[in-house]
């Protein structure tokens, strides 16, 4: 049943309805059964007026909600008995009643440069990791929306492990949480990237919950400019998404300037295409001031080319963009390379003469192999495999040209 349900998600790009239905399956394990009895509810999971309408049912003042998501959200704190604006008799009554599930820290380690990688355990003993990379110059926090991811982008050690499943709202919301606990951010601003492992737009109700939840002004009241989405592209959902009421900042997985290119690079291209996703990214509604981001890893020999760096100045013609380049993170496995600085800088140099601004990312973490979007766990089981990796994230060297009047 199981390999069925992964072989059906691995196969289903954009359909956030059919995920909807497999994950309850995939994910009952281990201790998550018990703490998901119905006789519990978990409060992570829940949005500040989902937990109201939960304590004014069972005879409790639905402020209470408010007072506890504080506890939870602000000051890092999940035991009923320390909630200590709560009257005594609702303190021991919340235990019947809730759990609040907090992914736990198996390990954290910090890099040279001040990068920490935590790998957390969630309640079915999956693993997954959350990355802090202080200084971009803003705090950033990199938080990942999936177990493995179904894209298989060739370039990618996530792809490589396919889907093992989704994360939930309140997994996605408390890697947050940690992160903020375990850097003491919980009352600082920081930002988020959804560029840790998997793909937001396939797990698409649950990240925006989570989203919510951390917008919420009883929680930790995140503004969505605060949050960049990084997506590779899946048509359905970035329609949804142009229609949010909270949006976070937008970055597209681009990666190649012909569709060929990129369908070989990026799977999902056959479904959504390059030019799609260019139709999509011109009608999407930006904030003022606000630009679209377009990722492109860079593969030597690849993707590199004069000629890449040309077309890709044409097809981003009327989109207010700025475009992140990532020379790639090589890995055992993954059959490209990374690009000489000389490549990159060439490449650099044409989008700037043609007013793209254009940063490159820098390499951070690369001790602890720590980087966005190049993390992956085993499936299943609770030790960490194969992580490899290094740099990421970071502004890196940034080429700012004005806009081309977009
Ligand atoms: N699935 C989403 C978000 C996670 S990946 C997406 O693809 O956008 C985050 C970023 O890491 C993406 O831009 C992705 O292309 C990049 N990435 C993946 N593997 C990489 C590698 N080996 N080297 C450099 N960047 C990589
Ligand atoms: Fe998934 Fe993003 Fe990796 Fe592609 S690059 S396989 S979409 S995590």
């Amino acid at each position: 049943m199981k390999r069925r349900v992964k072989e059906l998600e691995q196969r289903n790009y954009s359909g956030q309805n059919e995920f909807l239905v497999t994950i309850d399956c995939s994910h009952l394990e281990g201790n998550a059964r018990d703490s998901m009895s119905p006789a519990l509810h978990d409060i992570a999971e829940l949005e500040p007026s989902e937990l109201e309408t939960l304590l004014a049912d069972s005879g409790s003042e639905p402020f209470h909600g408010r007072q506890i998501y504080r506890w939870i959200y602000r000051y890092g704190v999940t035991d009923f008995g320390r909630m200590t604006d709560l009257s005594r008799a609702l303190r021991a009554r919340l235990p019947d009643q809730f759990v609040i599930n907090t992914p736990r820290i198996v390990s954290d380690e910090t890099s040279a440069d001040g990068t920490r990688k935590l790998a957390l355990e969630l309640a079915d003993g999956r693993r997954i990791e959350s990355v802090f990379i202080p200084d971009t110059p803003s705090m950033t926090f990199c938080v990942s929306t999936q177990v493995g991811c179904a894209m298989g982008c060739g370039f990618c050690l996530t792809g490589k492990m396919g889907l093992v499943r989704n994360l939930t709202a309140g997994e996605i919301a408390g890697q947050v949480r940690v992160l903020a606990g375990a850097t003491g951010l919980l009352d600082q601003p920081f930002n988020i990237v959804l560029m840790g492992m998997g793909e937001p737009l396939h797990n698409y109700e649950h990240t925006m919950k989570a989203l919510r939840m951390l917008h919420s002004e009883h929680g930790l009241s995140i503004s969505p400019r605060r949050v960049t989405l990084s997506t590779v592209g899946l048509v359905p959902g970035l329609e949804r998404l142009a229609r949010e009421p909270l949006m976070p900042n937008l970055a597209i997985s681009l990666h190649a300037t012909t569709e060929a290119q990129r369908t070989a690079l990026v799977p999902p291209n056959t479904r959504y295409p390059l030019a799609a996703i260019l139709e999509t990214c011109r009608r999407f509604p930006l904030k003022k001031r606000s630009r679209i981001t377009f990722e492109y890893v860079m593969l030597d020999g690849v993707n590199d080319t004069p000629d890449d760096a040309r077309r890709l100045v044409k097809l981003l013609a009327g989109i207010k963009s700025k475009v992140n380049l990532i020379p790639l993170n090589p890995a055992p496995g993954i059959p490209y390379d990374r690009p000489s600085d000389e490549r990159v800088n060439r490449f650099v140099q044409i989008l700037a003469d043609r007013h793209i601004t254009v940063s490159v990312r820098k390499s951070r973490g690369r001790d602890i192999r720590a980087a966005c979007g190049q993390l992956i766990v085993e499936g299943g089981s609770k030790k960490t495999a194969a992580q490899q990796m290094a740099l990421l994230m970071g502004s890196g060297v940034i080429f700012p040209t004005p806009s081309r009047g977009k």
